[in-house]
C-alpha cells in the first residue's frame, strides 16, 4: 500500500514538472529573422505571384515562385535525411468559375509532410499563401510584390519547416504554400479535398495570412498583439448537433475554437511577451482566408495574423497618391514580429504533434445532482486526462484537474449547470491534446 502511494506521489510530481517543455523554448530561439527576411525578399522579387501569372519564366511569376518554394523544402529535406515528403498538389480551375478566373489555370500548392513516428496519418498543418494581387484582382501582369500578403506567411511556413525538421514528432506536420487565395480560395479547396480523398486525420490548420505588419492604417504601432480568428461551430454540423446545443450548450465551443484556445494557451505559457487576441469569428468582417475551405468540410482551422492591418499596403497597385505610398512592398514588413508569429506557429505545431490525440466520445452528466460526471474513450499514447472547466462567460479554460489514467470521473461539488467543461488527453512529456467538448449525455 505504501509503495502505491509513493508511486502516485511521484507520478503527480512528474506531471507538475512537465508543465513546460524546454524543447519549445529552443524552437522559439531557433526561428531566424534573417532567413525570414531573405525569403520574403526572394518571394517579393518574383515581381508578381498572381495565380494567373506567367509559369514559364525562371525569374518572374507564380511558376518561378512555386518552383523556388519546392526547392527550399527539398533543401530542408536533404538536411534532415529526407524527412520531408515534398510534392505539388494541383487542380485545374476553369475560366469563368468566378469573375476572377479569366482563363483556365492550374492552381498548384506546394506541400511538405514531416511524417509522424507514431501517428503518421494524423496531421497538423501550417499554411501560407504563394499568390499575390494588386488593385484589380484579374491583373496578372503588374508588379505585385505581396510582401506581407502573403510572402510573410509563406516564409513563416518554410522557416517553421527548417526549425522543426531538426526534431521527430509523434504526429505528422504539414507545411504548405497554397495558391489561388486571392482568386477565390481555390488552393485551400483543393488541398481540403485531397485530404478527404486520402482520409487524412486532420487535427487542424493554422492558416497564416499577413504576419508581418505592426503599423496599422490608424497609426497604432504594436509588435506584441496578434489575432486568432476561429468560427464558433462547424459550418457543416448536423441539424441534430444544432438542436442539442440549445439544451446542452456549445455555441462557442466548436473544434476550431478549441484550436484557437490551444494556441492562445501555448503562447501565454511559452511566449508571455506576446498578446494573443482571440477573435470570435471566422475571419475579418466580410473577408476571407484559406482556413475557410478546411472549415467548410468540417476540419478545425484558424487564421493567425497581425492585429493592425494597413490597407494602403494590401491589394494595391504600387503608386504614390496624395503623398501616400501604396503597395505591399518589402520595406513595410517587420521581421522581428514576423519571427515571433512564426515561433507562435512552430511551438503549437510541435506541441500538438507531440501530444496524444484528443479523447473521443466525451460524455457529461449531472442533471439535478451536486456533482458533474464525465466519461470518455481512452486514447492510445495518453498517460492521463485533464478535465477543464470555465465560467460560461469566460473565453479560456481557466480551471483544470488532472485525473490520471481513467476513463470516467466525477467532479465533486461542481454543478454542471454553472460551467462549460471539456476533456484533454495528456502525453508522457506533459503535452496535451486539444480539449474535446462533450458530445454525449450520460446518466
Ligand atoms: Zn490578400
Amino acid at each position: 500500500m505504501k509503495k502505491i502511494i509513493l508511486g502516485l506521489a511521484l507520478f503527480g510530481f512528474t506531471i507538475n514538472q512537465a508543465q513546460t517543455d524546454p524543447k519549445l523554448y529552443d524552437i522559439i530561439d531557433a526561428v531566424s529573422e534573417e532567413r525570414l527576411r531573405n525569403d520574403v525578399k526572394t518571394l517579393a522579387d518574383f515581381g508578381t505571384r498572381h495565380t494567373l501569372s506567367d509559369t514559364l519564366s525562371d525569374t518572374r511569376g507564380i511558376g518561378a515562385a512555386r518552383r523556388w518554394i519546392k526547392s527550399e523544402f527539398d533543401k530542408i529535406s536533404k538536411d534532415c535525411g529526407d524527412c520531408l515528403e515534398v510534392f505539388y498538389q494541383q487542380d485545374l480551375v476553369e475560366k469563368g468559375r468566378n469573375q476572377r478566373i479569366v482563363k483556365d489555370v492550374m492552381v498548384v500548392n506546394v506541400v511538405a509532410i514531416q511524417r509522424g513516428t507514431k501517428y503518421p496519418n494524423r496531421f497538423i498543418i501550417m499554411s501560407g499563401d504563394i499568390d499575390s494581387r494588386v488593385s484589380d484582382p484579374t491583373d496578372f501582369t503588374s508588379d505585385s510584390p505581396g510582401a506581407n500578403d502573403n510572402a510573410s506567411g509563406m516564409a513563416g511556413a518554410i522557416e517553421a519547416a527548417r526549425v522543426l525538421s531538426k526534431y521527430k514528432f509523434d504526429s505528422s506536420i504539414i507545411y504548405v504554400g497554397l495558391s489561388g487565395e486571392e482568386q477565390g480560395l481555390f488552393g485551400g479547396q483543393g488541398l481540403a479535398k485531397y485530404a478527404q480523398d486520402n482520409n487524412w486525420d486532420i487535427v487542424g490548420i493554422l492558416n497564416n495570412d499577413m504576419i508581418g505588419n505592426i503599423k496599422g492604417v490608424d497609426g497604432v504601432i504594436d509588435n506584441r498583439t496578434f489575432r486568432i480568428f476561429s468560427e464558433p461551430v462547424p459550418a457543416n454540423e448536423s441539424e441534430r448537433a444544432r438542436r442539442a446545443r440549445r439544451f446542452y450548450g456549445g455555441e462557442v465551443d466548436g473544434i476550431s475554437r478549441q484550436l484557437a484556445r490551444y494556441v492562445h494557451k501555448t503562447v501565454k505559457t511559452y511566449m508571455p511577451e506576446m498578446n494573443p487576441m482571440m477573435v470570435y469569428r471566422l475571419d475579418r468582417f466580410g473577408r476571407g482566408g484559406h482556413h475557410r475551405p478546411f472549415n467548410d468540410v468540417g476540419f478545425a482551422g484558424i487564421r493567425i495574423m497581425e492585429a493592425h492591418e494597413n490597407y494602403t499596403q494590401q491589394h494595391q497597385d504600387i503608386r504614390t497618391e496624395d503623398g501616400i505610398d501604396y503597395g505591399d512592398t518589402f520595406e513595410h514588413v517587420n521581421f522581428p514580429y514576423c519571427k515571433k508569429l512564426t515561433a507562435v506557429n512552430a511551438i503549437n505545431l510541435a506541441s500538438i504533434a507531440s501530444a496524444p490525440p484528443a479523447p473521443k466520445n466525451v460524455g457529461i452528466g449531472g442533471i439535478v445532482q451536486p456533482s458533474a460526471k464525465f466519461s470518455w474513450d481512452k486514447v492510445d499514447g495518453a498517460v492521463g486526462y485533464k478535465i477543464y472547466w470555465r465560467d460560461t462567460t469566460s473565453p479560456t479554460w481557466d480551471n483544470s484537474r488532472y485525473v490520471g489514467d481513467v476513463s470516467e470521473y466525477t467532479l465533486d461539488g461542481i454543478v454542471v449547470d454553472n460551467f462549460f467543461f471539456g476533456v484533454a488527453a495528456v502525453g508522457k512529456d506533459g503535452h496535451e491534446s486539444l480539449v474535446t467538448f462533450p458530445n454525449k449525455i450520460i446518466r
